[in-house]
């Protein structure tokens, strides 16, 4: 398994659906109908092969080279080839997970019940399976990147985003997430040592450079922030022509903080009129800017006359600091203007964060397994009773799945042999 050349080698490596294994084990039989039914796989759902930078096209494919895989029973594993560039596509069928003898259905249940928020150990123990098995499952999937997934599902890449970081700990040590979504999809989830400038913007980049080699022109028009500073100058690094917004909720949730040592009834009234202020603010259109630097102003001074000259330099202070991205979010009808599905997103991925001690090893693959669990984030349905019930937040953001079975997509999308 641990072959260091194997890791050199590019991964041309096509999950193909064949339906049912009867099926595959008559199309073996028959080099042509096999070909067939994997270029009509292709060409169904649009994926091109993933040929040597060198290929010119006209090639066509031919079976190479078949093996046996004696782990699974014999099943019999064919290669195919580009006859113009040599390029070696390995099919594999989709009931058989590369590298691994594991059974597809077990894998399935097994990652349902981790993104489901059951440990590593409990998910091993009910599908007898070892911790580690499962750990590096996921990991596997999260090698093929995030925006390649997505953009194989149609979706565009995001020119409005949410951006924020999470806090977590890896054993004693604190780790930051940095993170990107746009509406219920997870774009980039990173994992950093540090919150620092240089390490949030090294940990976007690798969102930023992915979306630039599918996209060349790609431009973000706007970034709703609400974490560390550094998470700001990270997008202004990245994305220097975006607007950055400041959440709408978060500066409601943030006022009881600013009122420091002063009567109930008061602080009530100020939070009433704060709400009216931002409730008013987002209703009306075009003047919208102008308007609430006039009621921003008004606000200083009530709060001034009822709570006091230092609170009102306090509220004040923090106007100044955050206007332009108050100003951003209204300017922009297109721009988010509340951060909660990133605070959603980051929930769940903190409660399996919190459920895995397989997570908590310095030595472990945080970065892969972080893309994995982000992968099945995004790719496994709703339950029954949600409001999007039975749809995956590729399908609620308009994205496109291969087969209604949402683990076989995750085999197929992850896929190394596919442009
Ligand atoms: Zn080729």
């Amino acid at each position: 398994m641990r072959n260091p050349a194997r890791q050199t080698r590019a991964n041309r490596t096509l999950t193909v659906d064949f339906q049912n294994e009867t099926t595959y084990f008559q199309l073996l039989g028959d080099g042509k109908a096999f070909v067939e039914c994997v270029l009509a796989f292709l060409l169904a759902f649009g994926f091109q092969l993933a040929h040597k930078a060198t290929c010119h096209g006209g090639g066509c494919l031919t079976r190479h080279s078949h093996y046996v895989r004696v782990r699974l029973g014999g099943v019999t594993i064919w290669r195919l080839q580009c006859t113009a560039c040599r390029a070696v596509f390995t099919v594999l069928p989709h009931f058989v997970l590369r590298y691994r003898s594991m059974r597809p259905e077990v894998a399935r249940d097994a990652l349902l019940a981790t993104h489901g928020g059951l440990s590593l150990e409990l998910c091993a123990v009910l599908y007898h399976l070892s911790p580690r098995a499962l750990y590096r499952l996921i990991c596997a999937f999260g090698r093929q990147s995030l925006v390649t997934v997505l953009t194989r599902c149609g979706l565009p890449l995001p020119v409005y985003f949410l951006a924020d970081e999470k806090h977590s700990r890896c054993l004693t040590e604190k780790v930051y997430l940095p993170t990107i979504v746009c509406g219920r999809v997870l774009w980039h989830l990173g994992s950093t040592t540090e919150a620092s400038v240089a390490a949030f913007t090294e940990s976007s980049q690798v969102f930023q450079r992915a979306a630039s080699q599918q996209e060349p022109s790609y431009r973000v028009r706007g970034v709703l922030i609400d974490g560390f500073d550094s998470t700001t100058k990270s997008m202004r690094t990245l994305f220097p022509g975006a607007h950055r917004g400041h959440c709408l909720r978060h500066v409601l949730l943030k006022l009881p903080k600013k009122l420091v040592a002063m009567a109930s009834p008061g602080r009530q009234t100020l939070r009433t009129q704060f709400h009216t202020l931002w409730y008013r603010a987002r209703q009306r259109k075009g003047l919208r800017v102008f308007a609430l630097g006039q009621r921003l102003r008004h606000f200083v001074d009530d709060v001034t006359s009822t709570a006091g000259a230092a609170n009102g330099e306090r509220v004040r202070r923090w106007f100044q600091d955050k206007k332009a991205g108050w100003y951003a979010v209204l300017a922009d009808p297109q721009m988010p203007a509340i951060s909660t599905l990133l605070d959603q997103a980051h929930n769940t991925i903190e409660r399996k964060l919190f459920a895995m001690k397989g997570f908590h090893h310095p030595g472990g693959s945080q970065k892969a397994f972080l893309t994995g669990l982000a992968h099945l984030y995004n790719l496994i349905p709703y339950q029954r009773r949600a409001k999007h019930a039975g749809q995956c937040g590729v399908e609620v953001e308009g994205g496109r799945v291969p087969t209604t079975d949402w683990f076989l997509n995750l085999q197929i999308l992850t896929s190394g042999g596919f442009r």
